[in-house]
């Protein structure tokens, strides 16, 4: 039985929360990048001509033209980031950090954070995020917002965007290909932050990340164990998954984000 009272104690102590989430957030927002589960009925034409049946083997897939590329990323972008809801594991994670001080490093790229309204300047999209556009030449050419390209193509009115730059495609701003620019900015406001709070009391809370994503997961144990005013407290994970000089600092409450949330905040 896990001990919540514990890690609501922590909570509550804390100075700052570092929230590290991954795929299992992912999947609580709706976007199973895995699922087979209505791949097929939402996006048939994709799955017949390519034989692609989730939305990452689509995602991984280059297709015959860009503008093609761009009807279909404009239908998932639609689905999942300009038509989201936010969810009750949300809500409540806004509740928890309330009137904290925060940071989010996320490997979810589908702006959920950014829609339920978290400060922008206290997340950072390490695998990026697709309502950004970068160029396709593999020169750092800088990002935009693809939102209003998005609309256009729902409307069926979409152009293929181009790089001011060098007028190359734009593609989306994600790892898909050897080219990916992480957003150096965010990263750097992180670094700031985790310096920042090196002797106050900070949670690191662990939420659905998972081995797609092992740079949120075994350099944040580190940095607990480096700060013995830190904790880590892990929704999802097992005792047995944390190494044991991290033990008495950490909580692994085997659980799953939503219940997780659910114990700790209501
Ligand atoms: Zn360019």
């Amino acid at each position: 039985m896990t001990d919540y009272s514990t890690a609501k104690k922590w909570f509550k102590d804390s100075d700052a929360v570092i929230v590290t989430a991954g795929n299992g957030l992912s999947q609580e927002e709706g976007l199973d990048i895995l699922s087979e589960e209505d791949f097929d009925n939402r996006y048939g034409e994709i799955a017949e001509k390519y034989d692609v049946h989730t939305i990452g083997d689509a995602l991984d897939k280059k297709f015959d033209s860009w503008d093609e590329q761009w009807q279909f990323w404009s239908k998932l972008i639609n689905d999942y980031s300009l038509n989201y809801e936010i969810s009750p594991s949300m809500k409540r994670l806004k509740q928890l950090l309330e009137g904290k001080e925060y940071f989010i490093a996320t490997s979810t790229f589908a702006h959920f954070f950014e829609n339920a309204d978290f400060n922008q300047n206290r997340i950072f999209d390490v695998f990026g995020d697709w309502t950004k556009i970068q160029c396709s030449s593999g020169i750092n050419h800088g990002q935009k917002d693809d939102r209003e390209v998005v609309k256009k193509y729902l409307e069926g009115k979409g152009e293929v965007p181009k790089c001011d730059v060098c007028n190359s495609p734009m593609e989306l701003h994600m790892p898909l290909n050897a080219h990916f620019f992480p957003d150096t900015d965010a990263n750097t406001r992180l670094r700031w932050f985790l310096t920042g709070n090196e002797d106050k009391k900070v949670t690191v809370l662990e939420l659905g990340v998972d081995e797609t994503s092992p740079q949120l997961l075994d350099p944040m144990v580190d940095l607990v164990k480096q700060f013995p005013s830190w904790h880590y407290v892990a929704a999802d994970l097992d005792e047995e998954d944390l190494p044991d000089d991290v033990q008495k600092q950490s909580l692994a409450c085997s659980s799953n984000i939503h219940d997780f949330l659910k114990e700790l905040v209501d």
